[in-house]
């Protein structure tokens, strides 16, 4: 796979401090992080980010005694990482319901409330929005990950929520953060011979989805498959198509709850489709020229910021 560099209109990829992990193990360092006055929380509260609506949404960090005020109140904290101020944490204040959070809100900017991540990011800045991706997604994994997996015991907090462990000592297992791979690839046909313009791309939708929208193909990678082994699979149940070439393009992060989209470019080797009726209602090849010019009421691409559209905007800047 070839490396590229990170696009920053795919949401969520723009992650900015220094993960640091070499303090993650430094007990005495990460506690006098903690008390450092230049240190800055960003608070989860049961799934939601606090965050101040807006034009630009703005994520809120807090700093000074209000930061002081959100680590008090959260059981563990999670160390993120580092800027040139200072270290950063994630604070699960979700144990407690929001009348007892009087303290942290105050000490909020003005406006400033718990929001579900995905209706906001979209207009964040991307470097605001990857932060509270990676503080949800630690969170949430320390909330699911509360007994060990192999003997049931409780787990316990390390490596400043890096790791937990479990606590009967017999087990002892280690713990550490989950990331689910998924692939999600633009299907394309290259244009005949003699025949410009008539490349495609393959849309699809599943009949949940919002009326009209649709995007590319998608699905989890399985235990023991590669990627190029996971998109060919995906591609055949869901299209019926075999592919001629499959080529890495970018990542998304995807922390609902625990997820990395890995985007992929794979051309079919031919195109009758033979579409799963089980997973989708619909799927179409597209030409360049019919997916600038007719999205609108009957056809909706996925939003600006995923990967699915970093995928069909690339294809899209090609000549074909
Ligand atoms: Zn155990």
């Amino acid at each position: 796979m070839s490396a590229r560099p990170v696009p920053p209109r795919i949401a969520y990829s723009a992650f900015s401090l220094d993960r640091a992990s070499h303090t993650r193990r430094d007990v005495q360092a990460l506690a006098a992080a903690e008390r450092a006055p230049s240190t800055r929380v960003v608070p989860v509260w049961r799934g939601l980010n606090l965050i101040v609506p807006g034009a630009t949404p703005v994520a809120v960090a807090l700093a000074g005694e209000v930061a002081q005020t959100a680590l008090a109140a959260a059981p563990e904290k999670v160390f993120l990482g580092a800027d040139d101020k200072g270290a950063w944490f994630a604070a699960d204040i979700g144990q407690n319901p929001l009348s007892d959070l009087a303290g942290v809100l105050a000490g909020a900017p003005a406006g400033a409330a718990f929001q579900e991540l995905r209706t906001a990011s979209a207009l964040m800045v991307g470097t605001e929005a990857a932060l509270l991706a990676c503080a949800r997604g630690l969170v949430h994994w320390h909330g699911a990950s509360r007994f060990c997996g192999a003997c049931g015991q409780p787990t316990e907090f390390r490596d400043g929520g890096h790791a937990r462990r479990c606590t009967d000592k017999r087990c002892a297992r280690d713990h550490s953060p989950r990331t689910d791979p998924a692939v999600i690839m633009l299907l394309t046909r290259p244009a005949p011979p003699g025949h410009p313009g008539q490349a495609r791309c393959l849309l699809a939708r599943q009949a949940h989805w919002p009326e009209a929208l649709y995007s590319a193909l998608a699905g989890f990678v399985e235990p023991g498959e590669s990627l190029e082994a996971a998109v060919a699979r995906e591609v055949l149940e869901e299209v019926g198509l075999s592919l001629a070439q499959v080529t890495y393009r970018a990542s998304q992060p995807w922390p609902f709850p625990s997820s990395l989209m890995l985007g992929f470019r794979a051309e079919a080797a031919d195109e009758e489709i033979r579409r799963d009726d089980r997973e989708l209602a619909d799927a179409r090849w597209f030409t360049r020229a019919e997916l600038k010019t007719l999205p609108g009421e009957d056809l909706k691409l996925s939003r600006s910021d995923s990967i699915a559209r970093f995928l069909i905007e690339e294809w899209l800047a090609e000549v074909g």
